[in-house]
């Protein structure tokens, strides 16, 4: 695990998404765990030297960043609406991922299960643990039920996928709550930032993102404004130059397809 501040360490090798523990006096708290089984029980050895894990919390409902909860300890945290995806959740949902990541991993142990949160909150909610304080803000964007967390005694935000300096991915997002979420995140007095995917970073990266997200918006905008179809939309918007580099083929062009497709249906409801 890379230290990051005196008391926060990230794991983004083996976790999927990035896994994060802040070491306080009274325990650890864990955010987000990794997906793969063998690299979710590596990775809750490793923080089990840490001290105990108090509170597991999940940044987000996608499958990358909860489904290893079942291996690690403590009371599990998150948003409403990913409890609901939790309870939702199915083991059948991971083994195609699986198959493709960690063929080794299947079949599932007889352990596995999608662990729900044991508490919830809606706007904020406030932990405190030794001398640590952890805010937990539901920040909708990538997903609806994103939230960050700012720890400020580490000045530091664990950002969920809102933060991905790789492609955005929109599939379940909400594009213009992620605009004002970045908006919000910058007003944070935060040295670190950890994104839900990729290198930790500074707050350089809130308007770099936000220009990202505008940038998709704006082209997908522009295609509806031109009075193009949803099929003309996927045809032409990637002929911008923003996605000049972007492959055209393979999963990067299914992710640009699935993301225009997203912001189509949304800004024409
Ligand atoms: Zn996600």
């Amino acid at each position: 695990m890379q230290k990051v501040t005196d008391n926060v360490y990230v794991e983004s090798e083996i976790s999927v998404c990035n896994t994060s523990v802040v070491v306080t006096k009274e325990g650890v708290v864990v955010i987000d765990t990794p997906m793969v089984p063998a690299n979710a029980k590596k990775v809750a050895a490793d923080i089990a030297k840490f001290g105990p894990v108090r509170y597991v919390i999940n940044s987000e409902p996608h499958t990358d960043h909860i489904a290893g909860n079942c291996y690690f300890g403590g009371l599990v945290v998150t948003h409403d609406g990913t409890r609901n995806a939790l309870l939702k959740a199915k083991p059948e949902d991971i083994t195609g991922m699986l198959q493709m990541m960690a063929p080794d991993s299947l079949p599932l142990d007889k352990e596995f299960r999608f662990r729900p949160s044991d508490i919830t909150f809606s706007e904020r909610l406030a932990l405190y643990l030794g001398d640590h304080s952890f805010h937990l803000i539901h920040m909708p964007g990538h997903t609806p039920y994103s939230l960050a967390v700012y720890v400020p005694e580490e000045r530091i935000v664990f950002t969920s996928d809102n933060i991905n300096l790789g492609m955005p991915v929109f599939r379940d997002a909400l594009p213009d709550k992620w605009l004002e979420t970045l908006t919000q995140l910058e007003e944070l007095d935060v040295d670190k930032v950890v994104p839900g995917h990729g290198e930790v970073t500074d707050k350089s990266c809130f308007s770099q993102m936000s220009k990202n997200v505008r940038g998709w918006i704006d082209a997908v905008a522009d295609a509806i404004d031109k009075g193009m179809n949803l099929e003309e939309a996927i045809e032409e918007v990637p002929k911008a130059e923003m996605f000049a580099d972007m492959p055209k083929e393979g999963p990067a062009a299914g992710f640009l397809r699935m993301n225009i497709e997203r912001i189509y249906r949304y800004l024409k409801k």
